[in-house]
């Protein structure tokens, strides 16, 4: 299951002058076999939150996941990711060979950017009607999709510039578009994944302090 998958939470804490990440507190650390209950305070382990969520839960969003798989199990930070827009109840709105497709289920896995800010009460209210008669014209048929240039990204882009329009906002070219909504958010995933992977390969997965003299007050 891809949500309790993506729920399993992954923690990190000191020892042997390492920062070592699992899932869930062991109680020996796995290094020297020692206690760790008695930890310090300041030892205390944090959690790592995931920057996945589930898209269905995230209302006004922009979404991302990959076009085959999950993010955890197959995302290799190169992979096709395929994006859509989330309605304020979670139905993703995304453009496919087949037209304007209308998810309630399948991005439980997702990276979400949130498109309304808070308090944009009027545009909230107004969202579903705008995305629907958005995804309703023309230029979202099937037969107009193209993989390369005219596609999901094209869908999202497009609407997105509607809503910073009706923000009075300036618009977004694509490059613009990647700079900020898509990048910033498969970086953090890749280093989110990679760790992820590495915990469920080896049981934990350790590393240095970045600055062993200095790093502990
Ligand atoms: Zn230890």
């Amino acid at each position: 299951m891809h949500c309790a998958e993506a729920k399993r939470p992954l923690i990190k804490f000191d020892h042997c002058k390492m920062s070592i990440y699992s899932f869930g507190v062991p109680q020996r650390c796995p290094l020297c076999q020692q206690d760790v209950g008695s930890a310090r305070l300041e030892e205390a382990p944090i959690s790592i939150s995931s920057p996945l969520t589930n898209g269905h839960r995230e209302t006004c969003s922009f979404l991302l996941r990959p076009t085959q798989g999950t993010f955890l199990r197959e995302y290799d930070g190169q992979a096709d990711l395929h994006v859509g827009i989330t309605s304020t109840t979670g139905v993703v709105y995304h453009y496919t060979a087949l037209g304007v497709q209308r998810d309630r289920a399948g991005w439980e896995q997702s990276l979400s950017v949130p498109l309304v800010q808070p308090g944009l009460f009027a545009l909230m209210d107004q969202w579903d009607k705008y995305l629907e008669d958005f995804s309703a014209a023309g230029a979202w048929l099937p037969h107009r999709y193209e993989e390369d240039h005219h596609n999901c990204y094209s869908y999202a882009l497009t609407f997105v510039n509607c809503v910073l329009s009706i923000e009075g906002k300036a618009q977004l070219d694509k490059s613009e578009f990647t700079e900020k909504y898509v990048l910033p958010r498969t970086r953090l995933a890749s280093k989110y994944i990679t760790l992820h992977r590495a915990v469920e390969e080896h049981g934990f997965y350790a590393i240095d302090w970045p600055h062993p003299e200095t790093s502990r007050p």
